[in-house]
């Protein structure tokens, strides 16, 4: 049997889930700073986008990139993010066909982790209030390897990797060995973040794609069986 890795942020949950959250900080420190809240989102992104770049584990610690934003227009203080995440948690709903390809996985005896690039403290409350805990074997941080899902220490053991980020859910795992399974528009989206990240994916290529979570259980039992 399979230990089969599947991301949260765009593949089990939808990637504009955190809209809100952001969506209030920036809110917040585009007040006091005398400015747009997508002004604020713009400097905080082109933060994060350049240490993405870098493979950078910080790109995912959004406390220190809004508080750093807020900083460089004079505004030292920044809401805590994890406090806000959890008022919008009740907004927060799984993708279509997430439970049943768990359950499905789990079913054909497979080993199911979480895989993200998020760090514990904010994906964990995520998990629990989705319930995804009860439905997987464990969750996998960057924190809690030290490094995105770029590292081999990150991928070891594990033999799938579904999700919905041409570079880290396809690019990296492929060059540890790994399958894997791509959600969503795969040209589409390897073009915009080739781009995006300045990482060349003319090469790379996921052994499937799916567009609905349902099709994860058959595409397994298809590439173990061949
Ligand atoms: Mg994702």
């Amino acid at each position: 049997m399979a230990t089969i890795l599947i991301d949260l942020d765009g593949t089990l949950i939808p990637l504009d889930a955190w809209n809100p959250v952001f969506a209030e900080i920036c809110t917040y420190i585009a007040k006091r700073a005398g400015t747009t809240p997508e002004e604020i989102w713009r400097r905080a992104r082109r933060r994060n986008l350049e240490l993405l770049r870098a493979l950078d584990l910080r790109a995912f610690d959004w406390q220190r990139i809004l508080a750093e934003t807020a900083a460089e227009l004079g505004v030292d203080e920044v809401p805590d993010v994890a406090r806000v995440l959890e008022r919008h948690l009740p907004a927060f709903r799984l993708n279509d066909g997430a439970v049943e390809a768990l359950a499905e996985l789990k079913a054909a005896g497979h080993r199911v982790e979480i895989a993200t690039n998020g760090l514990a403290y904010y994906q964990l409350p995520v998990i629990r209030r989705l319930g995804l805990d009860e439905l997987v074997d464990g969750v996998r941080t960057s924190d809690r390897y030290g490094c995105p899902k770029t590292c081999p220490q990150y991928f070891q053991g594990a033999d799938v990797m579904i999700g919905d980020n041409a570079v880290f859910d396809v690019y990296f795992p492929q060059k540890f060995g790994l399958y894997t399974i791509f959600y969503g528009n795969w040209e589409e989206e390897a073009a915009a973040h080739s781009q995006r990240m300045q990482i060349d994916l003319s090469k790379a290529a996921p052994h499937a794609v799916v567009t609905n979570l349902r099709e994860i259980p058959r595409v397994i039992q298809s590439l173990f069986s061949s």
